[in-house]
């Protein structure tokens, strides 16, 4: 076991069942998140049971600080129980120094991390203590607005690529007239809201096809096409739900690698055989936010072999504005044998109700609905969904800040001497310093780890609110700065 403060340690499941140790040590209560069985010795025990894996809800926070400062008050010793790779108890412990020893919570993550070489602390699990802590601060302040407040923090969650300015207010609105209906099931077809997509796409109805996310789309399209070992050409790196949907379908994967940032059509091309069943497309493209031209699009889809399919995912195109942008819609019209994907998760800002959407020529749309389970989008998402389209002062709105904003972390970056790429989407993908993921988090930023996408050493940065951008080039400036007089106060 590790010692925090004389009074508190922290160890794992072996330490906590180990009477004898745990005499030795003058461990007398026990503290823990998940079930355990109370050695004899130990007097007192606090379990809490959070049912989030990662994340710490306020009450948890609160009673275990609470329980703590009593226990240690009263001289008594105790152990924090802590799961192999699960980091929340260190982190009460970390809480409980800054409430009861008066140090910042960088200060208290820095002193647990080094009494106990923890791996570095979830972003969720530091963004949930984070507001926990803003939140009590904004009540402190209102309690008392002459104090000064021991330090400010405003977690700025720039991971996700949601619209950080939220739902359409429509969608919310219409929401809120849907709740007293919520007794009977969603419309089957989601038929006004592939009625309104059609006049907005100017396509039939029969060609639309809604899905609970664009996500399960990606997947019935990976079922429909490539299923049981049909070859799919899938960009890499790319957004991890292609994969993760082949895998389920039991596709063949063939990579196609990127030229730096940017998509080269030759590299699509030379992977076409007669066995390739369906090509993956996204543009603007997740992590890189580049476009494929619209010349390089018709190059691809006038090559597909027979019987492949070609799957552009749009979830981004709001935001890339003017620029020259694939028309697929043409080509569904056309019946070429292109499927598009597009999302109410990004512009709409609706990504927590899960609503996305599909067109391709009609016996392909029909027969991806057909792989659907029964109401698998609810009649919340299907009015939000509705209403959110028809906002047009809420996506331009969206989407001019964005551009702004997204031009201004660019200008930042440029600053920094950082590498990125430039983006026609709603984030930025750059190289990280070391350990960015962890540093900027303890700086009350939440940032995009790239290793999933097979990217180590890159994160990728979701265009926020003004503020947030800010904090998040403050923050990286700092880090580069440490860097930098850290290598210099090496000699050479
Ligand atoms: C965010 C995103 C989506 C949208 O997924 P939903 O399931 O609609 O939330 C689709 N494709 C890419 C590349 C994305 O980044």
């Amino acid at each position: 076991m590790d010692f925090v403060t004389p009074l508190l340690a922290i160890g794992g499941r072996a330490d906590a069942e180990d009477g004898a140790a745990l005499r030795a040590a003058g461990v007398d209560t026990l503290l823990s998140l998940a079930p355990l069985a109370r050695p004899r010795d130990v007097g007192v025990q606090l379990s809490v049971a959070v049912a989030d894996r990662v994340a710490l809800p306020d009450a948890a926070i609160r009673e275990v600080v609470d329980f703590l400062a009593q226990r240690t008050a009263a001289g008594h010793r105790v152990l924090m129980h802590c799961e192999m790779g699960i980091s929340r108890s260190p982190a009460l412990a970390a809480c409980f120094l800054h409430e009861c020893a008066g140090l910042t919570l960088d200060e208290a993550f820095a002193r647990v991390g080094s009494a106990r070489a923890i791996a570095a602390p979830d972003v969720a699990l530091l963004a949930s203590i984070r507001r926990y802590y803003a939140a009590r601060l904004a009540t402190d302040r209102a309690a008392d607005r002459d104090s000064d407040p021991p330090f400010a923090v405003q977690f700025a969650d720039l991971a996700g690529n949601e619209n950080p300015f939220g739902p359409s207010p429509q969608a919310v609105q219409a929401i809120t007239q849907a709740l007293a209906g919520l007794h009977r099931y969603p419309d089957l077809g989601a038929d006004a809201l592939r009625e309104a997509l059609a006049q907005r796409l100017d396509l039939p109805a029969s060609h639309i096809v809604i899905g609970n996310g664009a996500c399960e789309l990606i997947d019935l399209t990976l079922r429909r096409c490539a299923a049981g070992g049909g070859e799919v050409l899938i960009p890499d790196p790319a957004f991890p739900a292609y994969r993760s949907a082949a895998r389920r379908a039991g596709a063949h994967v063939i990579p196609v690698p990127l030229t730096g940032a940017d998509y080269r059509v030759e590299a699509f091309l030379e992977r076409l055989t007669p066995a390739t069943r369906l090509v993956v497309v996204a543009s603007p493209h997740n992590p890189t936010g580049t476009l494929m031209s619209p010349s390089d699009w018709a190059r691809l889809r006038d090559a597909l072999p027979e019987g492949a399919w070609l799957l552009l995912d749009e979830a981004y195109r709001d935001y890339a504005g003017a620029q020259e942008l694939i028309d697929a819609c043409a080509d569904v019209r056309r019946g070429a044998r292109v499927i598009v994907l597009r999302s109410l998760s990004k512009v709409e800002g609706l990504a927590g109700l899960r609503v996305g959407y599909g067109f391709a020529p009609a016996v392909m749309a029909q027969e991806l609905a057909a792989l659907c389970p029964q109401y698998h989008v609810g009649t919340l998402a299907q009015v939000a969904a509705v209403a959110a389209l028809a906002d047009e002062r809420h996506r331009a709105d969206s989407v001019a800040a964005n551009a702004r904003e997204r031009e201004a972390l660019m200008a930042g970056l440029a600053r920094l001497g950082v590498d990125f790429i430039p983006s026609a989407a709603n984030f930025v993908l750059l190289r990280g310093p070391r350990d960015a993921l962890a540093r900027l988090a303890a700086r009350a930023v939440a940032v995009k780890c790239m290793a999933r996408y097979g990217l180590p050493g890159h994160i990728r940065v979701s265009v926020g609110l003004p503020p947030e951008n800010a904090r998040f080039l403050a923050a990286l400036g700092e880090l580069i700065r440490e860097d930098h007089e850290c290598r210099e106060a090496i000699p050479a």
